[in-house]
């Protein structure tokens, strides 16, 4: 299930994930197990809090009260902190979108000033267009800090990567 937010209007328009699957990390030691998180948003910017099985330190998961970025502390001396916006991480945000949309020639965003994006529809339509095309799977390098991405972001990313989006 993912659910992706988008907004039309105001200054700029955005996307946001409000039910998705996300890669944790610790930002004591940087592990990252391969296993995602269903992360459904926060209630008043706390999301949750695990325990890392590599170095054992306790790390705590906010957002911005339901927004981007999602960031994990560490409760440590020093407190380390990575953050993440998974939009951005994952290609869900609205530029991607756009490119995503061109390649295929259609829109990947619904008309409306406000609804959501179909993106287990929009993978489908990348990847048909790929079998169209008969073009060899690309995997798609991941930004830094990044090790791991669960399936079907996965999927996407390298969808995007092997059109050249
Ligand atoms: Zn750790």
């Amino acid at each position: 299930m993912i659910r992706l937010h988008f907004n039309r209007t105001g200054r700029q328009p955005s996307t946001w994930l409000l039910d998705a699957p996300i890669f944790t990390v610790c930002p004591n030691c940087g592990f990252t197990p391969h296993e995602a998180l269903r992360y459904v948003g926060s209630r008043y910017g706390l999301v949750g809090s695990f325990t890392c099985a590599a170095c054992g330190a306790k790390v705590t998961i906010t957002d911005g009260d339901c927004r981007p970025p999602v960031s994990f502390t560490a409760d440590v001396p020093g407190q380390p902190q990575v953050s993440f916006i998974y939009e951005d991480v994952y290609r869900l945000n609205w530029a991607d979108l756009e490119r995503a949309g061109a390649a295929l020639r259609t829109s990947m965003i619904p008309p409306g000033e406000k609804g959501y994006v179909d993106v287990e529809a929009a993978l489908r339509a990348l990847e048909a267009e790929i079998a169209r095309l008969d073009l060899p799977h690309a995997p798609a390098p991941l930004p830094g800090g990044v090790t791991w991405v669960p399936l079907p972001l996965r999927a996407w990313l390298d969808a995007l990567h092997t059109l050249g989006v």
